[in-house]
Formats: C-alpha cells, structure tokens, sequence
C-alpha cells in the first residue's frame, strides 16, 4: 500500500540526525512527512486528458517530476542508500560513490545531504555544464571524466567503483546492477499505481529503461498482484538493444543515437534480466525521436505539462499502446521528470535543425521554440 511505501521512507533506522526521524505529528497527518527523504513517493496519477481523446484509450502519467528531486530517480536514489545502510556498507559521515550522467546522481546528491553523507559522482565529460553545476551546487564532488565505453577500465562506472574502494566507510552504489534499484519500484512505484487505480483496474503499462530499475520494478509487482492480467510492455528509443532482444531475442547494436535523454540499454542490467528472462514483459514498441519532440511539444500545448523526452517518449508509446489494446482500455506510464534540464536543448531551434527533428515540431507549435 501506499502507506507502507510511506513509513519505509520515513523510518530509515540509521539517520545521523535524529531530528531526521521524528515524525512531524502523531498520529501523522496525510501530506505531511518528515525530510526530504519522506517526501519521495506517492506521485499523482494525472490523466492525460488529449492524447485519452486522441486514442480512444484512457491515459495516465504518473507525475515523477513532482519528486522532491525532481525525478524519478529519487526513488532508486533512497533504495539504495538505505540498502547500504541496512547491510551495514555505510555508517554516519560515511560517502556513497556513483557513475551518472543525471537524474540519479541529482537524487543521490539530495538524499546524502539530508542524511549527513559525502556524496561522490564520476560522469562522462560530455555531459552539460548545468548538470556539474547543479550537482557541486547540491554538495557533491564531481568528477567530469573521459566519455569511453564500459569495457575501458577508464570508463565512469569503474572510477567510481575504485573511488569507492579507495575509502574508508564509502560504498558504490551501482545503480545497474544493484537490485535495490528495482525494489524501489515493487516496494513504492508498483503498489502506488495501484491503489491509485482502485486496486488495479487498468490493462496495461508501459516505460523505457535506463537501468531498468523502473520498468522491472513496476512489472513485477503489478504482475504478480494482477495474477498476470496486466500487460507490462518496454517502450524504447533509437540505439537501445532491448526491443529487438524482446522482439527476436538477439542483442545486437543498430548504431543509431537518440536526443532522448536517461534512457536506451545496450545490456540486460541485472536490474532488468529477471524479468526479461521470467517473460514478464509481454512486448516493446520502438519509438523514434521525432514522436518524442513532437509528444514534448504536444504536453506543453495541450495539457500544460512540461516533461523531458523521456517522459514524452512514455506518453506517445501509452497513446500508441492503447490503441493496439483497443477503445476504452487505461494505460498507466511514467512522466519521468520535467524538460528544465534538458531546455536549452529541447526548446532551441538551432538544436532541433542539427538533430533533424525541426519538421517534427507541428506548425502550429512551433511558437515555443523560443531558444
Ligand atoms: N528517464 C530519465 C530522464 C532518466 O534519467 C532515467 C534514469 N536513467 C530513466 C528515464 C529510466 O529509469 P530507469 O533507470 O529506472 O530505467
């Protein structure tokens, strides 16, 4: 239940600030929690009122961007902290340790400041200035280093796990492999969505995967509480491997990028692996970036929703899924975050022409591109 989500947010045992802990009230009162880390959890559901006209189907986007981070790696960002707590990796003063290019170092960043831990990020150098800026701005040191792939020992993820080991009382927090990643999604994510649909009275969801974290998470609650009877489908952008491998289980690189942001997978993490093996993603749809644009744009127009590509390339994909499931079927996805850190890109005209995705911007929106 939503409730249970609550009280594990809230009563992490190992806080280095008591005050940290107490409850606000008591008996608590709804909407009000304790610290940043009570605040993570319990989204809305927003209906997406256009595109449920546009398709027939009903659409809903759980509100991510409404986190106190402003993602929803803010989940994953506690999970794992507190896992490491629980094991006794870490202990008051302590530094947790993460490669990331985003939301899940932002998140990290959060979590370790109201916590009273060091928090380290490794990044491939490529990443924007604002994400380093805003990172050093939440505490973290940041370590902006060489873009090289993951079997280079020189790559982000292994700085950071050497980093990790160099210390004392440090843990690498490894948000691709590290399960503690997707149960944040069987303990919160999943259980939210479905009180939040009257125990589970939709037919299918949908998301893209970066680490995998929220799609498997989500998945395997709500397959185990349907007995099966929601579809759970992996949407997924240009570059990523993982809908031919649901498709026609081969794993192999098509080349081709994406502007979309977080996610798109070369591996099954293991994060992802069990329930891709269990066969509880039931199919994938490919979506290309210019539907992505042109769903960014569409939000903001039609809803007043202001959302990444990410976001935007889950909400296409629900539309898209919907019709394939047929008149009057609730889909549920993830509105991951919102587009601030991504504008300078998203809304920049010279951007979109460099990209090839000006012509996916419709005409009559075209007024909001005003970088
Ligand atoms: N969207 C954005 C913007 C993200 O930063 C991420 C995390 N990489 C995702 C989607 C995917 O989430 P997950 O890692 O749980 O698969």
């Amino acid at each position: 239940s939503t409730a249970s989500a609550r009280a594990i947010s809230t009563t992490a045992p190992s806080m280095s600030n008591a005050a940290a802990s107490a409850t606000p009230f008591s008996p608590p009162k709804p909407g009000t929690v304790s610290g940043f880390v009570g605040a993570v959890g319990n989204t809305p559901l927003i209906r997406i009122n256009s595109l449920s006209e546009k398709t027939g189907a009903e659409i809903y986007g759980k509100a991510e961007f409404m986190q106190p981070g402003g993602s929803v790696k803010d989940r994953a960002a506690l999970w794992v902290v507190k896992d490491a707590e629980e094991k006794g990796l870490i202990s008051p003063g302590g530094t947790v340790v993460e490669g990331t290019a985003g939301n899940t170092g932002i998140g990290l960043a959060h979590v370790c400041r109201s916590k009273g831990y060091k928090c380290v990020i490794y990044m491939p150098n490529t990443q924007s200035q604002e994400k380093i800026d805003l990172l050093r701005m939440l505490g973290a040191e940041v370590y902006p280093v060489p873009a090289v792939a993951f079997d280079n020992p020189q790559n982000y993820n292994h700085q950071a796990r050497r980093h990790a080991e160099s210390l004392e009382n440090a843990v690498w927090t490894n948000q691709f492999d590290n399960t503690a990643n997707r149960q944040a999604h069987i303990d919160s994510t999943g259980p939210e969505i479905w009180a939040q649909t009257n125990g589970g009275q939709f037919d299918g969801f949908i998301a893209a995967t970066g680490t995998g974290g929220t799609l498997a998470g989500t998945t395997r609650f709500l397959k185990e509480k349907s007995e099966g009877r929601i579809q759970c489908w992996l949407a997924d952008p240009p570059g990523s491997v993982l809908h031919q491998y649901i498709q026609q289980q081969k794993l192999e690189r098509t080349g081709t990028g994406s502007i979309t942001e977080g996610i798109g997978q070369g591996r099954l993490t293991e994060n992802l692996k069990p329930e891709v093996q269990d066969g509880l993603i039931d199919d994938s749809l490919h979506v290309p970036d210019a539907d992505s644009i042109r769903t960014v744009y569409e939000m903001l127009h039609e809803e007043g929703l202001y959302i990444g590509a990410s976001s935007a390339l889950n909400v296409f994909a629900a539309g898209e899924m919907g019709k394939k499931l047929g008149k009057g079927k609730k889909i549920v996805t993830i509105i991951c975050d919102g587009a601030y850190r991504y504008q300078n890109r998203l809304f920049s005209r010279k951007w979109l022409q460099e990209k090839g995705l000006l012509e996916a911007v419709p005409k009559h929106l075209e007024k909001y591109i005003v970088l």
